[in-house]
C-alpha cells in the first residue's frame, strides 16, 4: 500500500473509532461503509488532510460536505439492507451516496447544482459505483419513475417534510431529513406502513437550505 494511503486508512481508522463508535453507531454495515469509502477524495486537495476530523467542509458553490457523525447517524437511521433501494437528495460530493452504494442495492441520488453533480459523477465512476444513478433536478418533487423507494434520505434542511418525498416511500420505508429554519434544524425519521407515516425525533443538526418546490426559495 503506497504511503499515502496508508495514511488515510489510519485516520480512517481512527475517526469510526473516535466519531462514530464511541458516540453509539453500532451497525455493522455502516461501521464497514465508513472504514471504506475514501472520504479524503470527495473533498478538494487543500482539505484531503482535514477529511477524518468530525466537521463538515466547504465542497464549493457554498454548499458542505456533512460531518461524519451526522452521515452515519442518518445513515443508521435508515436502516439499510442490501435489498434495499435508496433515494438521496442533495448529492453535494457524492460522499453519502458512496456510503448508501456500499450497503444498498441501488442509489439514486438528485443534485440541483451542476457543478458539483460534474465532479460527483466523475468520482462515482472513477470508484467504480455502478449503483449509483445520478440527476440534475429539483428533488423536492422526488424521483418518481424509479419510486417506491425503501429509504430517503434528504441532506439538506427544509422548511416541512415534502409530500412528494413521503408519497415515493414503499411501506416499510424509512426516511430522514432535517427540518427546521435556515439556521438550524431537527432531523426527523419518518416510517410509513398500511397504518400510516410515523415520525421520530433524533436530534439537532445544521444543514445547508433545500431550495425547490417543497423547500425553501432560492
Ligand atoms: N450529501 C452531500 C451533502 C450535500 S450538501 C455530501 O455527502 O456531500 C446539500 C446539497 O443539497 C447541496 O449540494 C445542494 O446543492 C443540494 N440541494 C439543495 N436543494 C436541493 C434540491 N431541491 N434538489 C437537489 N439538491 C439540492
Amino acid at each position: 500500500m503506497e504511503q499515502e494511503d496508508l495514511k488515510y486508512k489510519r485516520l480512517r481508522e481512527r475517526m469510526v473509532k473516535e466519531h462514530i463508535e464511541s458516540r453509539g453507531i453500532e451497525d455493522p454495515r455502516v461501521l464497514a461503509a465508513f472504514l471504506k469509502v475514501k472520504r479524503h477524495l470527495f473533498v478538494s486537495e487543500a482539505l484531503m488532510d482535514q477529511a477524518y476530523s468530525d466537521f463538515p467542509l466547504p465542497i464549493g458553490e457554498q454548499q458542505t460536505i456533512s460531518q461524519p457523525f451526522i452521515v452515519a447517524e442518518m445513515t443508521q437511521a435508515l436502516a439499510l439492507t442490501e435489498n434495499d433501494r435508496v433515494l438521496e437528495i442533495g448529492t453535494g460530493s457524492g460522499y453519502q451516496a458512496a456510503i448508501l452504494a456500499e450497503i444498498a442495492y441501488k442509489v439514486f441520488t438528485v443534485e440541483r447544482i451542476h457543478k458539483l453533480l460534474i465532479r460527483a459523477r466523475k468520482i462515482f465512476s472513477e470508484l467504480g459505483y455502478h449503483n449509483i444513478v445520478t440527476k440534475l433536478a429539483d428533488g423536492t418533487l422526488g424521483w418518481k419513475e424509479h419510486s417506491p423507494f425503501d429509504a430517503i434520505m434528504v441532506t439538506a434542511g427544509s422548511p416541512d417534510v415534502p409530500y412528494l418525498l413521503v408519497n415515493q416511500l414503499a411501506m416499510g420505508g424509512r426516511m430522514v431529513i432535517p427540518v427546521g429554519d435556515q439556521h438550524t434544524q431537527e432531523l426527523i425519521k419518518i416510517y410509513r406502513d398500511e397504518k400510516g407515516i410515523h415520525q421520530t425525533t433524533l436530534g439537532g443538526c445544521r444543514f445547508v437550505k433545500l431550495v425547490g418546490e417543497y423547500g425553501w426559495q432560492d
